[in-house]
């Protein structure tokens, strides 16, 4: 067994002791990850054959989190100024090619060729949870929030739909379902039309000890999720193994996301599909800096 597989197994088996302890009662090393310690994902990209047993798995367990709208969703006024955003028919709720409200994870494809070699990478795409988010910066209900384990949440009893977010996002991942949430009761007509969603970090299983859904369930071991420090660390060892390269660590300021992959980024960006729902791999400057220049 390499060492890079041995650290990899030992960080997922650090995860899983820690839940067989919380299952005795005991409190496990995640209770001191929830008080504080950063956690980050990093995804090899070399080893995703897109079999979509992530995104699969994301819906399963997260299927009591997604919006369950129900009756009207009333036009907002003025009419055209934020639109109804349904994704609740079966038809809809199936639809696992893009970001949506019930899809937060897809497969993004990259084909092409790059130093006279095909290539074929699959992107496991979602929330990057950002170290300094926007999105967690600037909801103006403080709907959207930073775990201190870095986790970044949208509350869906806060959220009023407005869709802050989203335009902050440099990625502009969180997505809108109409008909449900806080602005029904307050203000049907004039607040941002319904609740937006995103990946939360399976941060509920993840405070059980368990793995979230998308890493537990790949058969490739693709993802792996520990100390942002370490997961650094172990991304720059994998790049120059692999004579690869990453994106996430600096962009839009640093992130929990750490992708590697032996392709430039600027190369599988050009050879993604990019539109709503559908996330960019180019570059992201830190958008908390602007923001803050705007401020002054
Ligand atoms: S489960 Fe693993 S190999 Fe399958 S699509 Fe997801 S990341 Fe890729
Ligand atoms: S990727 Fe977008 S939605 Fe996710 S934490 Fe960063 S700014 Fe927020
Ligand atoms: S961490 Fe959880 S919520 Fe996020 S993509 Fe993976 S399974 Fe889905």
């Amino acid at each position: 067994m390499s060492n890079k597989l041995s650290r990899r197994s030992f960080i997922k088996a650090g995860l899983i002791t820690a839940g067989a302890v919380a299952a005795a009662g005991v409190p496990h090393p995640l209770s001191a990850k929830d008080a504080g310690t950063e956690l980050c994902t990093l995804l090899d990209l070399q080893q995703c054959i897109a079999c979509g047993a992530c995104v699969e798995a994301c819906r399963e367990v997260n299927e009591e989190k997604f919006p369950m709208p129900q009756g009207s969703m009333p036009d907002m006024i003025p009419r055209n100024k934020v639109k109804i955003a349904d994704w609740s028919s079966a038809e809809k709720r199936r639809i696992d090619d893009r970001l949506t409200p019930y899809n937060w994870l897809f497969i993004q494809q990259a084909v092409g060729e790059y130093n006279g070699e095909a290539f074929e990478i699959n992107i496991p795409r979602r929330c990057m949870h950002c170290r300094n988010a926007p999105c967690s910066n600037l909801c103006p209900f403080g709907a959207a929030f930073t775990q201190n384990n870095g986790i970044v949440r949208i509350h869906p009893d806060v959220c009023m739909g407005g869709a802050k977010c989203k335009a902050v996002c440099p990625w502009h991942i969180p997505e809108r379902q109409s008909g449900v949430g806080l602005h029904l009761d307050l203000l049907p007509q004039y607040a941002g039309n319904g609740v937006m969603y995103k990946c939360d970090r399976c941060y509920d299983r993840l405070k059980e000890g368990e793995l979230p859904a998308c890493i537990e369930v790949c058969p490739e071991d693709v993802q792996q999720i520990g100390p942002h420090n370490e997961i650094v660390e172990e991304a720059h060892q994998m790049a120059k193994e692999m004579g690869g390269f990453i994106y996430g660590e600096t962009e839009n300021g640093g992130t929990n996301t750490i992708y590697v992959s032996p392709v430039p980024f600027d190369e599988l960006n050009r050879a993604i599909d990019i539109g709503p729902g559908s996330p960019h791999l180019g570059p992201a400057a830190d958008s908390m800096a602007s923001a803050n220049t705007m401020e002054q």
